[in-house]
């Protein structure tokens, strides 16, 4: 027996531990000090009332002999993916719920659906970006090329004559930058896939924080796209199910390669390596696209985004470029004179007891930034920003 070697390629989780374990380290040794995280990247809000009362309806139904349910469908109830259809109807976007699938998350579904692809494909990834997109290819040992996200490209870069992949990975509201794709630039990416007979797998987890009504929320606003593009999206961040679990990929029918119909693909895959989410959260999750729970679940997303407003604002009084906010729940900062990701990092934990996410966490092209997120406590959120003019003094 021999284990796969590619999982020696990964680079060690010490990004996360390392963040945990200096955070710890300063709290014992300041217990007088509130320290502060603006690093998170979950939710903190409790889950909706609409949301509340469909899972107990639903775990009554459950307690029934006439009404109990077992395995759900591999694909989701019909019921859940009527629901996102009509979600998208009011976007002008149609899908037939035969595209529609349901999983337990965006991680899940990004990470496996490139298994359906020949390894001898190039994965073409922004950098920085969500780790899962580099992990899974690594395992998986396919060559990743990458595409610099940077100040310059206002970290939304395009392809170019030099650019090749076969597989591309874009997520917009990007985590950890923060910036949004216009229809153009989206259309820039399409044209590519459909030029060269690549694929998209477009992450849209953060897509219920754009308000601005110019900026697309969906691949799918692209003409093209339903030939090249997959799209993922979670409820996550939208509805506070990162706890809870559910997730949707969209895989339109006219999306074929090799001749062969990739939902038609995934549909194989799933049946074989998925036995369907729970019928509870599947409730639950109807819920988040009915009025009432949109209602709800907005006020959850505008809460967030207030704390980002206030992020961005105490920045820019201390005069730190960032970028990021309006659109999406993070901000990604410049780390001032020039600072590494991790120096910046130690001072903001050692002079203000604040935590935020180190920039190279995400990739070598987010060196010299730092992640800050509004899915922090508006008041703790506020004071932490207080705080930063306490930090002029090492940054001018
Ligand atoms: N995609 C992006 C860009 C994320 O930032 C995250 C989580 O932080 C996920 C996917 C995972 O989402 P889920 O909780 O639906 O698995």
């Amino acid at each position: 027996m021999r284990i796969n070697k590619n999982f020696s390629n990964l680079k060690d989780d010490y990004f996360f531990y390392r963040v945990i374990s200096k955070t710890k380290e300063f709290k014992a040794k300041n217990p007088d000090k509130k320290v502060i995280s603006l690093g998170i990247g979950d939710t903190t809000l409790p889950l909706c009332e609409a949301v509340i009362s469909a899972m107990q309806k639903s775990v009554l139904e459950m307690s029934k002999k006439e009404t109990y349910r077992g395995y759900a469908l591999e694909q989701g109830y019909e019921f859940l993916r009527l629901s996102i259809k009509k979600y998208y109807q009011k976007r002008g976007l149609d899908f037939e719920i035969s595209e529609i699938f349901i999983d337990d998350g965006a991680g899940r579904a990004i990470a496996e659906i490139q298994e359906l692809f020949s390894t001898n494909n190039k994965a073409l990834i922004v950098n920085p970006a969500y780790p899962a997109y580099v992990d899974t290819n690594v395992i998986a040992g396919r060559e990743i090329i990458f595409i610099e996200a940077n100040e310059e490209n206002l970290f939304l870069p395009t392809p170019s004559k030099e650019t090749k992949g076969d597989i591309i990975y874009l997520c917009s509201p990007n985590n950890p930058t923060g910036s949004v794709y216009t229809k153009e630039g989206l259309k820039k990416w399409v044209d590519y896939a459909l030029q060269n007979n690549a694929i998209i797998l477009f992450d849209a987890a953060y897509e219920a924080f754009v308000s601005s009504k110019d900026l697309p929320r969906s691949i799918f606003e692209i003409e093209g796209a339903r030939k090249c593009a997959v799209e993922v999206c979670s409820l996550s961040k939208t509805a506070g199910f990162t706890g809870v679990r559910c997730g949707y990929t969209i895989i339109p029918d006219e999306l074929v390669f090799d001749n062969c119909k990739i939902s038609k693909l995934w549909m194989r895959r799933q049946t074989t390596k998925y036995n369907g989410l729970s019928y509870i959260t599947q409730r639950g999750a109807e819920a988040v696209f009915t009025d009432e729970g949109q209602k709800q679940n907005k006020k959850m997303v505008d809460y967030y985004k207030e704390n980002v407003k206030i992020i961005h604002e105490g920045l820019d009084k201390i005069k730190i470029w960032n970028c990021g906010h309006g659109n999406s729940p993070y901000i990604f900062a410049k780390c001032p004179n020039g600072m590494s990701s991790w120096k910046f990092f130690d001072l903001l934990l050692n002079k203000i007891s604040v935590v935020v996410s180190p920039g190279v966490g995400f990739g070598y092209a987010g060196e010299g930034f730092v992640r800050l997120s509004g899915f922090g406590d508006k008041d703790e959120t506020a004071q932490a920003v207080k705080r930063f003019g306490k930090i002029e003094e090492f940054i001018s």
